[in-house]
């Protein structure tokens, strides 16, 4: 006995010995700006930081670490209780449209720890959100529940895995320190990584507040980031304005694809590089109607699942709005500059939804095929049908055994298509290709996820919550094990979802 457990005790200090060290190469590009854009701010301390989750392929990814592992003392770094050396930790200042109405913002309760470049010179924000008060925390604590960070953490990973552009999780650390909200729960840190955290609002906190020269910086310093050809275009601010469009449209059509509804689209909360960001009330919708709202707070639909696209455009013209003192000394003629690009919008958006969503079907996009996809939008909504299956039912009949698609009025539809799928080049094969890579076969379903979080919370077991971080990491693939994943819920009119809690 006493040599086992002396042995153990070896194992255990040699494991500890041969964790790696973290490979930093950090620089604080952000904190060259002018200082009224930000605070400069230490995180807070944790009293017990516990390491929860660690994202050992995005770690990697990220040149932080070199194997799957979790390196040395990353509760420390991930809690803020332990400041990497070079980094220079600052709360970003923001402003923002929320619901229509513009307030100041600010990171409340984040803080940009310091930017990690990769090998390949791209450059990442690492933030720590939950890292305790700022300057712009108005009345909240600056801290965050244990439950919301397992959320984030679970969806934007599922996210980056559906193929779509988003912020990314890399650790969650539990803090030991109790959050106050309706009830106390346990806090926790989550480490999100993004392209960057610049956001529409945080143009709109510089034009509202800032003068022009602030401006001009950090339209450069935002363009270099993330449109630098914009930059040797003729017109560079047109060109900024017209990519930043491309890119939003680009990811609104892909929550279209898989039926995720943002649920918080303020303008604070889009980021200029086109990634999701801030998972705060958002969710997947199961049956299809285009009116689906989740967000307890969203009394009028205003960011309703269809509504995503208009939002989208609205959040670009107050974009736009901030860009005119760059473009013109004379308003007029500023807005005369920006409106015809800003006017885009709509059609460039109805091309590339049109094409996705024929390219679900597994058709090439052309009349046919929007009369088809028109006609089982139809359906799906009369009939109350799961978004993710009737695509599905397409590709692996067998598996979707929903008596829906047996009715006529499906079978009926499911003929015609067959027909026009015969007919096009490639036929059945290649229209198969194409659907798999538009429909995913698993999505993070609300109630599952709502489970493997309470499960992890209040009964500690993360076996389930594992378990479906696992198959979301190949959401296009049939997995044998993950039958579980496939049902719909029978009916989620009921189900709710909270901003920041
Ligand atoms: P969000 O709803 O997450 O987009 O946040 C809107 C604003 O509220 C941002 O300025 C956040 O930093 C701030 N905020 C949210 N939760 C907290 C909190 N617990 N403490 C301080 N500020 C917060
Ligand atoms: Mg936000």
């Amino acid at each position: 006995m006493r040599e086992f457990f002396f042995g153990l005790c070896y194992f255990c200090i040699r494991m500890k010995a041969m964790k790696k060290n973290i490979t930093w190469n950090l620089q604080n590009t952000y904190a060259s700006l002018p200082n009224c854009l930000y605070h400069l701010q230490k995180p807070s301390a944790v009293s017990q930081p516990k390491g929860l989750l660690w994202n050992g392929i995005l770690a990697n990814q990220l040149g932080l670490t070199s194997n799957l592992e979790a390196p040395e003392d990353w509760e420390l770094y991930f809690s803020g209780n332990k400041l990497p050396e070079g980094a220079s930790p600052l709360a970003q200042a923001y402003a923002g449209h929320q619901f229509g109405y513009f307030n100041r913002l600010g990171d409340g309760r984040a803080l940009l720890l310091s930017e990690q470049v990769t090998a390949d010179g791209t450059r990442f924000d690492l933030q720590l959100k939950g890292s305790g008060p700022t300057p712009y925390s108005r009345r909240g604590d600056g801290r965050a529940t244990l439950r919301s960070m397992l959320r984030e953490y679970l969806i934007s990973e599922a996210m980056f895995s559906l193929g779509i552009p988003t912020t990314r999780s890399l650790a969650v650390v539990g803090t030991g320190d109790a959050v106050r909200r309706e009830q106390v729960h346990p806090g926790a840190v989550l480490t999100r990584v993004a392209t960057s955290h610049i956001r529409v609002g945080t143009f709109e906190f510089i034009h509202q507040f800032e003068d022009k020269e602030v401006l001009k910086q950090f339209f450069e310093y935002t363009a270099k980031r993330h449109e630098s050809q914009s930059l040797a275009d003729e017109q560079p601010v047109l060109s900024f304005f017209d990519r930043v469009m491309d890119k939003q449209i680009a990811l609104i059509v892909h929550w279209m694809r898989v039926g995720f509804i943002h649920g918080v689209m303020n303008t604070d909360n889009m980021s200029i590089s086109g990634e999701t960001i801030d998972y705060g009330p958002c969710a997947f919708m199961n049956r299809y109607n285009p009116k689906t709202v989740f967000s307890s707070i969203d009394e009028n639909g205003r960011y309703a699942f269809s509504q995503q696209a208009p939002i989208a455009h609205w959040n670009l013209m107050c974009l736009a709005e901030t860009l005119l003192p760059l473009l013109h000394e004379n308003l007029e003629i500023a807005v005369e500059m920006i409106t015809p690009v800003l006017n885009t919008f709509p059609k460039r958006f109805e091309t590339a939804w049109k094409t996705m969503m024929a390219h679900k079907i597994g058709l090439q996009e052309g009349d046919t095929a929007q009369a088809l996809v028109t006609e089982l939008l139809q359906w799906m909504h009369t009939h109350k049908a799961d978004y993710t299956h009737t695509f599905l039912q397409l590709m692996y009949p067998l598996n979707i055994k929903d008596l829906i698609y047996v009715e006529p009025s499906f079978v009926n539809w499911r003929e015609k298509w067959k027909k026009c799928v015969t007919e096009q080049n490639g036929g059945m094969e290649a229209a198969f290709q194409l659907m798999q890579s538009h429909n995913p076969c698993y999505i993070p379903r609300n109630a599952l996820v709502e489970q493997a979080l309470d499960d992890f919370h209040y009964r500690n077991d993360r076996s389930l919550f594992d378990r479906i971080a696992k198959i979301l990491q190949q959401p296009y693939q049939l997995q044998d094990e993950a039958h579980f994943m496939m049902d719909s819920p029978d009916d989620e009119s009921n189900y709710k979802t909270f901003c920041g809690t």
